[in-house]
């Protein structure tokens, strides 16, 4: 594989910026990080007035029926890995042979979530898309009842190779419904045999309540922020207890109050964007879930993410984006999520994207990537500019490379 230079750039390695740098890659990997000159005789790639960032780590998508768009996107987005939180044996299996093809962003998986029959998500996949089709699907998922067949999906998914288990904990109450909710014994089963074999346990909530119920069976981080109340002092508690971190996805949760929509629209109309997706994906970018609109307020969850952060609970950024969630685009929300970090909850860019490179891969044990530092793969975005003053600059993508190749939109451009 090629060995190339990339040097004069300013290097935000995952936690610490360079102003003057290089970053030397080989066989798919960093082989060394100067903030001096590297001797290097083949290609080199001199950019000054750019800067270099660890591949960004989306840790909430949901690549739905195996979409073919979704990994691809992500890349061009400057996505390199995402954590896909839900999703069929057979479509991860299909999505692992796209990204043998190359040109894609790398994927974690639970495979299937932890699901009980018309629990979250069945009702509401059922109230937008009743199909054959669909039922079909649904009719593979996880219908657990006992603590023991609990256990058991656990042990189906360590045999799968998963990187971790997700729980769905979702009463409905955001939604104005109720919804069938996992037993709190099914959950502490889950979360126990999942800790026994290695595994982080992640947990899907939309509700005060149900966040604190997850967090008591020892989730290990929450998928959401709470939209119906302000985090309490008791949910803050249950949080550092578990060590838990919390991905907020802040812009999927104002598509489902509608209170992003303007932020929404303005990303999906950015010029910097446009050559990055296609018609359909920035239609859906548009639109919004408002499901939660008379149960949720957005401001809920960028205050309770500031005193979660306050408390030194660790904050990641993930997207929760899937077609069926409109109001997200894979890799596009990233940036917007990037946005909300800095310009609503309080975090200096340097915060922000720490939480999605280097924060998330500590915290779920990805130790090849989230950092540019020696050894670790060569997954790189290079934006013009200096994100770490001004995060919006993390859209002026200039290069993606995954393990050292080259995404194909940016070929012939760097
Ligand atoms: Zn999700």
């Amino acid at each position: 594989m090629a060995s190339f230079l990339i040097t004069d750039v300013r290097i935000f390695d995952g936690e610490n910026s360079i102003d003057h740098g290089s970053v030397l890659v080989q066989d798919g990997r960093i082989a060394q990080v100067s903030s001096t000159q590297i001797d290097h005789r083949g290609t080199t790639i001199s950019k000054p007035g750019h800067t270099l960032l660890p591949g960004l780590i989306d840790v909430h998508i949901h690549a739905d029926g195996g979409n073919p768009v979704a990994l691809p996107q992500s890349l061009r987005f400057g996505v390199t890995t995402v954590c896909d939180m839900h999703n069929e044996d057979f479509n991860i299996a299909r999505l692992r042979k796209q990204i043998e093809g190359g040109d894609c962003a790398d994927l974690k998986t639970t495979s299937f979530a932890a699901t009980i029959d018309m629990g979250w998500p069945m009702p509401i996949v059922l109230m937008h898309h009743d199909t054959p089709e669909v039922r079909a699907e649904m009719a593979t998922w996880p219908r657990l009842t006992t603590p023991e067949s609990g256990r058991q999906y656990v042990r189906d998914r360590v045999a799968e190779g998963v990187d971790y288990i997700k729980l769905m904990h979702e009463s409905g109450k955001l939604l104005g419904q109720t919804f069938n909710k996992p037993s709190l014994e099914l959950q502490t089963a889950i979360i126990d045999e999942a800790h026994q074999h290695g595994l982080k346990a992640v947990a899907h909530a939309t509700c005060l309540s149900d966040t604190l119920e997850i967090l008591q069976c020892g989730a290990d981080g929450l998928t959401h922020c709470a939209l119906d109340a302000l985090v309490t002092d008791d949910v803050i508690a249950a949080y550092k207890r578990n060590n838990a971190h919390c991905n907020p996805t802040l812009a999927a949760m104002g598509s489902l109050t509608t209170e992003g929509a303007a932020l929404q629209a303005k990303l999906a109309h950015d010029p910097r964007a446009q050559a990055l997706m296609d018609d359909e994906a920035r239609g859906r970018m548009c639109a919004c879930m408002a499901v939660g609109k008379d149960t949720g307020k957005i401001q809920h969850a960028y205050d309770s993410v500031k005193s979660l952060k306050a408390a030194g609970v660790p904050i990641l950024v993930g997207s929760d984006a899937a077609s069926p969630a409109v109001g997200t685009a894979w890799g596009l929300s990233m940036h917007h999520e990037l946005a909300l970090f800095v310009n609503e909850c309080g975090f200096s860019p340097a915060e922000a994207l720490n939480a999605a490179t280097a924060l998330p891969a500590a915290r779920f044990g990805f130790m090849d990537r989230g950092r540019i530092r020696e050894g670790m793969r060569a997954d790189l975005l290079l934006v013009e500019g200096n994100p770490v003053e001004d995060v919006d600059r993390t859209l002026d993508i200039r290069a993606v490379w995954k393990e050292g190749r080259l995404c194909s939109v940016y070929e012939g451009k760097v």
